[in-house]
């Protein structure tokens, strides 16, 4: 089996961020991300390039294409279609096993930076099965991937993704419906208290309200404060119902795009069983980790939205801090060196986070989404309500691994990576306790479906040094 000093899980802002700044340290490293090319979520195929993509999706996307050159420049190796589903630590090392092209592969590293980022926040709501809808980050997946347009689209909930998403669906010509938002003028009140110490991320803050501009010249309408959230349709969404100002409303539609803001993606923390904080201002988990980005598993660290959602300039500087660091640990730099290097990264990751408590605020999930309705699926896999949830909770089952056992909530493809919060907010409301106590699934690898034959294609030894292919790999 090969080997490396870093492994890097992950080519978004963070792992790309860090692959090069470990390469210019001299470390030899592979970056394995289960996407066709770098890029992560936001800078999602940025290297296709093109003129009418860039007016599209705006500035800050192209800007990626600075980071995804560095990476493919610096002498990273970049494994592309790689899906890790297995990490396993020991005394001397990390080794990692995904699959690419229905082969597995193994490679071992000194040292682990997990870069795997988000996850949007699952939108329960009734009817949010239904053909037509979909998450606003998968309506901007298709844009960014296929140059899809959702067509006669409203888009709902909270959270500045809904502007961006709004704001790229007018430049292309197919602007929304209408933008129905759950958050509400005594949110944004609230708020205001944190926005002076936010005033240092201005940029970022700027572009928002620049995005607000935007869809006011279009003319894109916008209602604030609804409740009630509700898909009509019998096959398929035909219209979003919801209650504002006391009053319900209707949009007849062909597709609506959910949103309630990101979480960070946990289940290669959790499969590691590192220690996790329950971040209560983003009503999330998060791994703990210290200013590196190392958690509490020395050699193993964590960058970017999946340390805690802070976005992708942040994920970025955080990904170097952490290559910085490694690169101090394998000995190629003296702490005085690793000290200076850190400086410029550390000030403006400080910078980003800032704007973090006023989002976070402004932008809070929807009362609806943290307590569905009982008749209201919150496990799509295995079509598990919250009633359920809390009928189990009524005959005892305290934690979310117990529910599997009652009804198989969380063992289904997606392995509770969707349903996970969902069930720990059911049970600690409906036991008083705190969602830390109650805690969260204890996952397992495989981390995402592997079939017999790609766990087969390793050898006797279980080993396998080389993928099938290494598509787009640095030189
Ligand atoms: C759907 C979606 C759309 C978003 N769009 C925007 C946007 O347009 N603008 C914006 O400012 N912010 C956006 N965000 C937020 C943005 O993702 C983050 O702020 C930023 O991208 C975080 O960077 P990161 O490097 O931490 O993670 P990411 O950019 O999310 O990169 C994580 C990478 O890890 C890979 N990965 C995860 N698990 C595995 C695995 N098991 N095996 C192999 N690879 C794996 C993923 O394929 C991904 O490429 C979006 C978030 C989501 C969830």
């Amino acid at each position: 089996m090969t080997g490396v000093d870093l492994i890097v899980i992950g080519a978004g802002p963070a792992g790309m961020a860090a692959a090069a700044e470990a390469a210019g340290l001299g470390l030899s490293v592979t970056v394995l991300d289960e996407q066709p090319a770098a890029g992560g979520q936001i800078y999602r195929a940025v290297t296709q390039g093109g003129a009418l993509r860039g007016a599209i999706l705006g500035q800050d996307y192209l800007d990626g294409a600075g980071l995804a050159q560095a990476m493919l420049a610096s002498g990273a190796r970049h494994v592309t279609g790689a899906v890790v589903w297995n990490i396993e630590p020991d005394d001397q090392g990390i080794t990692v096993t995904w699959s690419q092209d229905g082969r597995a592969a193994q490679m071992r590293a000194a040292r682990l930076i997990l870069a795997t980022g988000a996850l949007e926040r699952p939108v329960p709501i009734p009817g949010w099965t239904l053909p037509g809808v979909m998450t606003a980050g998968a309506g901007q997946i298709l844009l960014k991937a296929s140059g899809i347009v959702a067509q006669r689209a409203v888009l709902a909930g909270s959270g500045p993704l809904l502007y961006l998403l709004a704001a790229q669906m007018v430049r292309a010509g197919t602007p929304p419906l209408a933008l129905v938002e759950t958050q509400s003028f005594g949110d944004t009140v609230r708020a205001m208290p944190q926005l002076v110490a936010g005033l240092r991320g201005w940029r970022t803050l700027l572009k928002g309200l620049g995005l607000l501009a935007e869809l006011r010249r279009a003319g894109i309408r916008r209602v604030t404060a609804a409740r009630d959230l509700a898909v009509e349709g019998q096959d398929r969404a035909t219209a979003l119902r919801f209650n504002s100002g006391g009053r319900t409303q209707r949009i007849a539609c062909d597709t609506i795009l959910l949103h309630q803001g990101v979480v960070p993606n946990t289940q290669a923390s959790r499969a590691l069983r590192l220690d996790h904080d329950w971040i209560a201002a983003q009503h999330s988990f998060a791994p703990r980790t210290d200013a590196w980005g190392q958690t509490s598993h020395p050699g193993i660290f964590v960058a970017g939205d999946g340390a805690g959602i802070a976005g992708a300039v942040a994920a970025a500087e955080a990904g170097r801090l952490a290559a910085i660091q490694v690169a101090h640990q394998l000995g190629r730099i003296d702490a005085g060196k690793r000290d200076a290097r850190a400086q410029g990264p550390a000030g403006r990751l400080a910078a980003e986070r800032a704007l973090r408590p006023f989002l976070d605020t402004a932008y809070p999930p929807a009362a609806q989404v943290l307590a569905p309705a009982d008749d209201t699926i919150i496990c799509r896999c295995e079509e598990v309500t919250a009633g359920q949830v809390r009928g189990w909770a009524k005959m005892g089952c305290t934690g979310p691994n117990q529910t599997k056992a009652f009804g198989r909530v969380g063992m289904g493809p997606c392995q509770g990576r969707y349903c996970g919060l969902s069930v720990t907010a059911l049970l600690a409301a409906a036991q008083a306790m705190p969602p830390a106590e109650v805690g969260a699934y204890r996952i397992r690898p495989p981390l995402k479906p592997v079939t017999l034959g790609e766990v087969a294609s390793l050898d006797a030894a279980g080993r396998r040094a080389e993928p099938a292919q290494d598509r787009g790999a640095a030189p």
